[in-house]
Formats: structure tokens, sequence, C-alpha cells
């Protein structure tokens, strides 16, 4: 196949990529290595493991196949979050403790892509066992944040943000028990999503709490992301127009920084602007869903971490979370028990307000990506409850079973994402509605 010299297909978003790859304007092998040699000339550790062989076996294999004049995603290079299984590669989830046996099996949703005509390019950095808002805890060693890579790209998904971010593949598959696809997508100025619970399967993939867990696209744009969430759910439905949006007060208020807010309202205003209400609406337990979070995902936490633990090689992050737990069980059954009830009030608080209005934003974080080393203290660190401070906004929509997306807001200095929550099954509605810059 002849492919055109002068495009070049790292500059092309996936829909215009998987086009060009259908109408034979460029091959799938072409495209894998130009993505192979972005990757390898790279220096922000996004991707861990690139078996360049593999890649360009896949790409050929694409090429040959006869329906690729109708695959969605043909010849796309897409890396998975390193937890997610991929036939015969070991899923080390970050970690050292991992047991060293290959999968034996593809996870459905790399299943879903393969038939989709998408090209697997290696597995993306993460924090260890997902635990984590940094991508620091991976046992490989920090990513690091394209848009300022002296700083965090966010987590636990931080190599699948960072990867998109700087052009080492259009898509990538990553996963959300609190906010992991978000706040990295946030960080790095990307699109991410936790789809509506049950949409994508979440077999094979490393569980963290299974009621939480969301397995999701990030992508360049929305309608990347779409695209590649039409695959990984096996189909969406179309959207549907959105007439009023709902500013959530106790989410958009002084706990977020300065700038961060700013950004914000400039993007609230643009949607204004374009014709759509914007009314304030109240989820009045959000301030409290981080702690209920933490509770929740580290009692849920010691039902699998047993082995990891048990392997001697689980690194400090791991360690600490099933300590917490641990402190958590000897409390007693009433801290559970509140953290339910406090999951059960933001079910029905969010649920009413989307009665209220369409789509419920806020900012998507409250900080900008801080940097590598400092900004936060060792003791902060320690701290189960501020370590994962950043995710106070995002663990709203885990708790409360709705779909969630971030999108890039139009910031003046280091990326700001915005968060747009919809009813369950709506995912198509907010990413039609995101406007990005
Ligand atoms: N940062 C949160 C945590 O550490 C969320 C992680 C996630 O969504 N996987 O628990």
């Amino acid at each position: 196949m002849s492919s055109d010299p002068t495009l070049d297909p790292t500059r092309l978003d996936a829909r215009a990529l998987a086009d060009a790859v259908r109408r034979g304007a460029v091959s799938a092998v072409d495209v894998a290595r130009a993505h192979l040699a972005r990757v390898a000339a790279d220096r922000h550790h996004a991707i861990l493991a690139v078996d360049p062989d593999r890649v360009i076996a896949q790409a050929t294999a694409v090429d040959a196949r006869p329906d690729r004049d109708r695959l969605p995603l043909a010849g796309v290079p897409v890396t998975v979050k390193d937890n997610v299984d991929v036939a015969g590669e070991v899923t080390t989830a970050g970690s050292l403790a991992h047991d060293g046996m290959p999968a034996e099996a593809d996870a459905p949703v790399v299943t879903r892509l393969r038939a989709a005509g998408a090209v697997l390019l290696g597995r993306a950095n993460m924090d260890e066992v997902a635990m984590g808002a940094s991508t620091q805890t991976s046992a490989y060693g920090p990513t690091r944040n394209p848009a300022d890579p002296r700083r965090s790209p966010g987590g636990s998904s931080g190599g699948c943000a960072a990867a998109v971010a700087a052009g080492l593949v259009p898509l990538a598959v990553g996963t959300d028990t609190g906010g992991s696809i978000r706040e990295p997508a946030s960080q790095c100025g990307v699109v991410g999503m936790a789809p509506s619970p049950g949409l994508v399967p979440a077999d094979g993939v490393l569980p963290f709490h299974p009621e939480l867990d969301r397995v999701g696209p990030l992508a360049r744009t929305a309608a990347d992301a779409a695209l590649l969430l039409d695959v990984l759910a096996g189909g969406l439905a179309d959207p549907s127009p959105v007439r009023r949006i709902g500013v959530v007060a106790e989410l958009s208020g002084p706990r977020n920084r300065p700038d961060v807010l700013d950004a914000f309202d400039r993007w609230s205003r643009d949607l204004e602007t374009s014709g759509i209400e914007v009314v304030t609406v109240s989820v009045a337990d959000g301030p409290e869903a981080l702690a209920a979070y933490m509770t929740l995902t580290s009692v849920a936490a010691l039902d699998w971490l047993g082995p990891w633990l048990a392997s001697g090689r689980a690194g400090e992050e791991v360690v600490r979370r099933a300590e917490y737990a641990a402190s958590l069980v000897e409390e007693g059954a009433e801290r559970v028990e509140w953290a339910e009830q406090v999951r059960t009030r933001l079910h029905d608080q969010v649920a009413a307000a989307l009665r209220e209005v369409d789509v419920l934003v806020s900012p998507t974080m409250p900080t900008v990506a801080p940097p590598l080393v400092g900004e936060i203290t060792p003791e902060e660190l320690a701290d189960p409850l501020a370590a994962p401070y950043t995710d106070c906004w995002t663990v709203v929509a885990n708790l409360a079973g709705v779909p969630a997306l971030s999108v890039p807001a139009p910031a003046v200095g280091l990326p700001v994402g915005a968060m747009l929550m919809g009813r369950p099954g709506a995912d198509a509605d907010l990413l039609a509605l995101a406007p990005t810059r």
C-alpha cells in the first residue's frame, strides 16, 4: 500500500487517523511506525513496556483485514493502563508485587479494541494498583506531565493522560474508581471520562472497589473520547440536547484555587453564551465524599489485596492503605455504615439535582498539577485523607453512580479541567455538550 509521505500520523486525531487508514491514504503500519518513533524519543515515562515487533504485527494484520474500510478504529494506536489484561502479558498494575503470570485472555475491552481495528501500543504507567493521584506510587518510577515535565500528571491513570497529551497515542483506556481518569486528564489538559456504571465491562481489569470502578476513555478531544467509548461500550446511544446545567455550589466554591475557579468560570460562561441556561444547584454532602470514599475503598481492597501484600514487594502507599483499612475495621462497623450512608445520600442528592437540570458541572479538581516533589509534604503524603485530596470532587460521581467527564477549561497557565456529571446512560449527551478550546 502506498502512503501519503506528507501526512504525519501523530498530528491527526483518532477520527481523522482511522479515516485515513480506511481510505488507504496511510497504512496502519506507517501509523504504527510514526507513533513508535514518538514513544522511543519520549521522556515523560508515560508508557512502561512496548514491544515494537508486536505493534507492527498488529498493524500488518489490520492492513490485511478485508473489512478494513469499515473499522471504527482502523490502525489507531491505543495504550491501555497496566491494570487491564492483555493476553500473554503480565498485568503489573504499576507494582512489583504481581504474581508474574501472563494474562490468559484479553479483557473484554481489549477484545473490542482489537475487533475495531485498534493497534495496542504498550502499557501505560499508573499509581501502584491504582492507589494514588500522582503516578508517583508506581514501582516503575513517576510519569512526567507534558504540560510541565517537573510536575505530576495526576493519577492513577497518569501514564494514559501523559501519553495522549504528549502525542504518543491519540487514545488511551484508563480506570477510575474515585477520579483516576478525570483527574490526570484535568492536569494534562486532555479529555477523560468515567462512563455510566456498567456501560463498559470491567472484567479482566484489576478491581479496586467493584461497585465504584469504571473503565473509560482518554483522548485529546471529546469527539475522539466518544469514538473510543462507543467501541468500549459496544455501542453508544445518540446524544440528546442539553438545555439546563447546574453549577454545584459545594464543589465550586472557595475550596478551589483562584486560578482553577477563574478557568472554570470562563468555561461555564462560554456555555451560557452558547444558549444553555446555567443555574446553581446543591449537593449538600459533597464535602463529605472524600472521607466516605477512602473508607469504602480501603475496606473493599482488603478483599483482594492479600496476595499483593503477602509477596512482600508492595510499595509504601499500598501498605499504608492496608493499615488504614485494618484500623477502620478495628474501629467497628459504625465508620463503614457512616460511609455507606454518605454514599446513599450523595446518590439521592445528585439524582434530585439531575431532575432540576440536565447536567451538573464543577471544577474537576481544586488545584492544578503539583510539582513531582515538594508541594506535598511527607506528613501530608502519610495522611490517607490528605494524600489523594485532589480527588475530593471526582469521587462524588463514583459514589453517586453517575457518568462524569473532564474537559479542558480555558486556563491561563497550567491545565484546568471542568467536570460534567449526567444521569446514568447520558454519556453521549455529556460528550456532545463539552466545549473544548
Ligand atoms: N486517587 C484515588 C485513590 O487513591 C482514586 C484512585 C482511582 O480512581 N483508582 O484512591
